[in-house]
């Protein structure tokens, strides 16, 4: 240091040489020297200020040298200092000195510089800072010195600290800071500009607090800082000063995070004035940023829509045995004529737009602690599984009748001969027309890449059982008829006609066209549907080609986002023509112009529920919401016909409820075309460009949204081409399996049966809409009927699976079927599996709703996965009867090995398992356990640990074995705490594909979810071959062994059925989302993704991480 002024006090002399003597040296050599002399300097300051001497010019050295110390050395040496106190010793020495009057420039300038270089440093600045007083001082020195640009900077440096506080933002804004920030921002000029950076960093940061936000709207601010920003993007050619750009967009950002700036937004013509503006950056890809920013603006006040509906109850309802008076349907249904459900009169007026005041010292502790696992079950005695006698056992006897295999002696049985006449209580099917086709019954091997060659011809029009139903085409023009609801056929042309159409009998082992209509006549929907939808009726066989995850086209969300806002700049150009209305008795509502879509999904499992023609070529779809609710959209399955080919159609689901999709991670939707299945390719493929999943205008009542306000719809949007004239296509959010599949596959799974085979169908109870819920028992003929024999076959260890309780998750009927595919297998692994257990399954837990299109719920509009604790035999019947089977079975001790109740997951990719552990949970949470709490043998991750070895798709690090509040009332936790079992799993199958294994990077397809429930059987076996042993106790610490007691760490996953916010992506429209849902974990592919990688760039956001 060159200073000329040489402070006359000896230990400063010395500190000085010291210090330079390091400070030559090798910088940061000698951390502890520099340590020990940081304290010193602090010592000497603080000895100063008590000796009263206030030699301002030994103070300024020491600020001096302190502030090349900590230049060198970065982050490391102001860390030292932050943490010996040198913050707030600074600020006591700003304090004193500022009561001198004047104060020193020189002194309160060196303050300020190394107190913004301290500042972003220390966690505590700004509660240090209001403290300790030294707000106003800032606050003043800047009002003083508007013109004194060196003083400035520094000041408005470490003011821009103090505002990231969120109390402080509100004292300074009573102090008239934002005031004061507006007076120093400035229109285009080259001269201050980082004076000018640093001020809006500040107002940004100040209006982050809404009392603050409406200080500026009140005092006009919001056409100013419009009026800056155009000025700054027409001067700033060479787009030199982003920054500053960006600044003022930030502010207009957390001003219209409140309704008065959103307001003074739109009444400014913000809207147009950002549109245009932005429309002009979008060639530079440098000014993303500002583009991104701008979009989140124009979204967030984009006045909300009305959801084009009268109601959002369901467009059926079906009328309950009983209503309980807490239920949601008597909520649903108790409000007074008139009321409208779609939009709430006060959606926006109740904002809480004051501020929390109130001055907590440990506000910046508690965000450190802001804990997601508030949903860990915390109390031991719910963790302990005690098992719940239920119901006394004389009510459960009755249910002895579907365990006729626990009591049968064989002893008049043929052995291997007559076994077909083992089939008790065989569900009355309707007969498959089997001898039809010579070839049939030889069930032959689908061959890879093989096309349907082979036809069958079809009467056209298909009647089912006399009723008039779709025509499948055929005759002159080959015009495909959709007409919804016509009562009979409107154009006889093609009456009587044959159709040959491709005989997926051959190929498909499980399916049978005829056999399918069959068993829609026996299903019964609350619409009473009367048309079967061809996919479901030719069947689908696998493509052959390799389904990659869709890459996501950089910035397609904004483009569409950015369409969306032409529909309010350019209302003129949108057509608002409503092409198919469930709600209207007269669907379809127009005539056919040929100048739009026809659409329709009045067949099992649709749930389209109206079709608005927007643009020429774009539609925005809204479904049907579960019956009996009025939310819960997400699944859908609709048909689509008149299309133009070689035009590309843009679709909107407007009304989506979840918060983040994996359509915005590679996942397409499901197309299905007629013509294609007529040509030998009967199959749903991966369809859609443009795909992206985001908040959309349309406002989503309180009354849907759990009370919540202000909420909004999701869009799932995206575009495709139509390859064939006169197609009739099908899209759907995922395969489709109806409950009239399910019925054909199990009628054709009979035919599957080997006398070596024991295999039963019951029939468990009917559903509320009059379906019958099957009961699967399969299982290997004893050996002999020798006593021996009939033992073991009694004593086989129950596995006991379920499905489809959720009826949009279609992936779990999958799943389902190739479980059970396998199970009647001839390999000697299904053979051996058949001989080591006896299987339950419970195949569909959710007729009803599969029937009616539901994504969620059953009749009784609730969702029957949260049921479990305690169903009612007349509102849950399929709940309450499957209970009551595990009650029985633990009443006579055979609680199953084994329970798993197949899922769909909809936000993560894989396969994997959710299961319960005292000791997992434990260790998620605070609670203190003794260690006898948490003795556990490790069976539980047994399994899973096997699926992890031998299944492509299964991931054992998606796994999860902690037991959630909210969950307490799911099958998994139910069976695990009151049955005992110990094993009870919930198994997630990805609606999307796989990050990992085999399949890395592709979408999942039907093979895929087949074989995923072929392995879970191999993966039984292996589970039973790793004891060998009957003892039980053994099996248990065998397979302890072999995981290892230390085994891999689990992850914890907040949320079974719905997870939170796994692959955090801006897709939000608010900068401070209310509902972003906690973030405990972080999905890889979210870096990769590039409108991701635009918000890292905004530090705003960066607390995400
Ligand atoms: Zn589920």
């Amino acid at each position: 240091t060159s200073n000329p002024d040489v402070p006359s006090n000896s230990r400063v002399l010395m500190l000085l040489g010291q210090l330079e003597k390091i400070n030559g040296e090798a910088m940061v050599r000698d951390a502890e020297t520099a340590r020990q002399v940081t304290a010193k300097i602090l010592h000497l300051i603080q000895t100063q200020g008590e000796s009263n001497t206030r030699d301002v010019q030994t103070i300024l050295n020491i600020l001096y040298i302190l502030s090349e110390l900590l230049t060198v050395g970065r982050g490391r040496r102001v860390g030292v200092f932050v943490s010996k106190g040198g913050t707030g010793i600074l600020f006591q020495i700003l304090l004193s000195n500022s009561k001198e009057l004047p104060p020193s420039e020189e002194l309160m300038l060196q303050l300020h510089s190394l107190l913004a270089k301290v500042g972003s440093k220390d966690r505590k600045f700004g509660v240090k800072a209001r403290l300790s007083g030294a707000l106003n001082v800032t606050v003043n020195l800047v009002k003083q010195n508007l013109q004194n640009a060196k003083l400035l900077l520094p000041c408005l440096q470490v003011l821009r600290v103090y505002s990231t506080n969120s109390v402080n933002a509100i004292s300074l804004g009573k102090n008239g800071v934002v005031e004061l920030m507006f007076k120093i921002i400035a229109p285009y000029s080259k001269k201050n500009t980082s004076l000018l950076k640093v001020a809006l960093d500040a107002l940004g940061a100040l209006l982050k607090s809404k009392t603050n936000a409406r200080r500026a709207v009140d005092g006009g601010h919001v056409p100013v800082l419009l009026a800056l920003y155009l000025d700054w993007h027409r001067n700033d050619t060479r787009h030199r000063h982003m920054l500053i750009r960006k600044g003022l967009l930030v502010s207009l950002r957390n001003i219209t995070n409140i309704k008065l700036g959103r307001k003074a937004f739109l009444e400014a013509d913000g809207m147009r004035i950002l549109y245009n503006s932005s429309t002009e950056c979008l060639p530079v890809r440098t000014l993303d940023p500002l583009v991104n920013t701008s979009s989140l603006i124009m979204r967030k006040c984009f006045p909300k829509n009305r959801l084009p509906l009268p109601t959002i109850k369901s467009a059926f309802q079906y009328q309950l045995p009983h209503v309980p008076a807490a239920g949601p349907v008597a909520q649903l249904y108790s409000q007074p004529p008139g009321v409208d459900d779609v939009v709430d009169e006060s959606d926006d007026n109740d904002e809480t737009e004051a501020d929390t005041e109130n001055d907590t010292e440990n506000e910046e502790d508690e965000k450190d602690h802001h804990t997601s696992n508030d949903d860990i079950e915390t109390d031991l005695n719910k963790l302990h599984p005690k098992k719940n006698p239920g119901r006394p056992f004389e009510e459960l006897r009755v249910y002895e009748r579907f365990f006729s295999e626990l009591s049968e002696d064989f002893q008049v049985i043929l052995f291997l001969k007559n076994a077909q006449a083992l089939s008790p209580k065989r569900v009355p099917m309707s007969s498959s027309q089997e001898d039809v086709n010579p070839t049939k019954g030889q069930n032959p091997q689908l061959q890879e890449g093989c096309e349907v060659s082979a036809t069958r011809q079809i009467q056209s029009p298909l009647l089912l059982g006399g009723i008039a139903t779709r025509r499948v085409g055929g005759g002159g023009g080959s015009n495909w008829g959709s007409d919804c609801g016509s009562e009979g056929p409107e154009d006889e042309a093609g009456e009587g006609a044959v159709l040959e159409v491709p005989d997926t009998a051959l190929l498909l082992p499980l399916h049978d066209p005829d056999v399918y209509v069959e068993m829609v006549k026996g299903t019964h929907s609350v619409p009473q549907y009367a048309e079967v939808a061809y996919p479901d009726y030719f069947g689908h066989i696998t493509p052959t080609f390799r389904e990659p995850h869709q890459e996501r086209v950089y910035g397609v969300q904004r483009s569409k986002i950015f369409q969306d806002i032409e529909r309010l700049i350019h209302p003129n150009d949108i057509l608002d023509k409503v092409v198919y209305d469930l709600d209207i008795p007269s669907c379809p509502v127009i005539e056919d112009d040929g100048e739009s879509l026809k659409f329709n999904s009045q067949f099992e499992s649709g749930n389209l529920r109206k079709a608005i023609q927007v643009r020429k070529y774009e539609y925005d779809l809204v479904l049907n919401s579960d019956i009996n609710s009025n939310h819960y959209h997400q699944w859908f399955y609709f048909e689509v016909s008149g299309m133009r080919v070689g035009t590309t159609y843009r679709f909107n689901i407007i009304n989506c409820e979840k918060s983040n999709s994996q359509f915005n991670y590679g996942m397409q939707v499901l197309m299905y075309s007629v013509q294609e299945a007529i040509s030998g390719r009967p199959r749903w493929v991966r369809t859609g460009t443009d795909i992206c999943y985001y908040k959309n205008h349309f406002a989503r009542s309180s009354i849907a949204a759990g009370g919540q306000k202000g909420k909004s719809y999701y869009t799932l949007t995206f575009s495709t081409s139509f390859r064939h004239k006169d197609d009739v296509c099908y899209f759907a959010y995922h395969y489709p399996y109806t409950y009239s599949t399910l019925k054909m596959h199990l009628s054709k799974l009979e035919a599957l049966r080997t006398p070596q085979i024991y295999l039963r169908q019951d029939v468990l109870c009917e559903t509320l809409g009059g379906n019958s819920c099957p009961l699967l028992t399969i299982t290997a003929m004893p050996e002999s009927n020798s006593n021996d024999h009939i033992c073991q076959f009694r004593n086989r260890p129950l596995i006991f699976l379920s499905a489809r309780v959720h009826p949009g998750e279609t992936n779990a009927s999958w799943v389902m079927k190739g479980t059970l595919e396998f199970l009647m297998g001839t390999s000697p692994l299904a053979s051996s599996l058949r001989e080591a257990y006896i299987f339950k399954i419970v195949p569909m837990l959710n007729p009803d709703g599969v029937v009616n299109g539901n994504h969620r719920c059953s009749l009784s509009g609730e969702d029957l996965n949260r049921q479990w604790q305690n169903p009612n035999p007349e509102l849950h019947p399929t709940i309450y009867h499957t209970k009551s089977l595990l009650q029985y079975l633990a009443h006579i001790q055979r609680a199953p090995l084994v329970f798993c109740d197949y899922h769909g997951h909809s936000r993560k990719k894989n396969v994997f398992m959710y299961g319960c552990s005292v000791k997992e949970t434990v260790w998620q949470s605070n609670i203190s356990a003794t260690s006898s709490d948490l003795q556990e043998d490790l069976g539980y991750r047994a399994l899973p640990k096997i699926l992890s070895q031998i299944a492509p798709a299964f991931s054992m690090a998606s796994c999860s074995f902690v037991v959630e509040r909210s969950k307490e009332s799911t099958a998994r936790v139910v069976v695990w705490r009151e049955i005992g079992v110990q094993r009870s799993y919930t198994m997630e199958s990805t609606l999307c594909g796989c990050d990992q294994g085999k399949y890395k990077g592709l979408q999942i397809g039907t093979r895929e979810l087949e074989e995923m429930g072929a392995q879970f059987c191999v993966a039984l076996l292996r589970l039973k071959r790793l004891t060998g042993l009957r003892n039980h106790q053994h099996l248990l610490d065998l397979e302890s062994d072999i995981i290892g007691s230390h085994s891999c760490p689990t992850t914890y996953v907040m949320d079974e059925d719905e997870p939170s916010f796994l692959e955090a992506i801006d897709y939000s429209a608010e900068s401070n989302d209310e509902d972003a849902e906690p973030e405990n974990e972080h999905g890889s592919e979210a870096h990769e993704n590039p409108d991701h990688l635009d918000h890292l760039s905004d530090s705003e956001t960066n607390h995400r991480d």
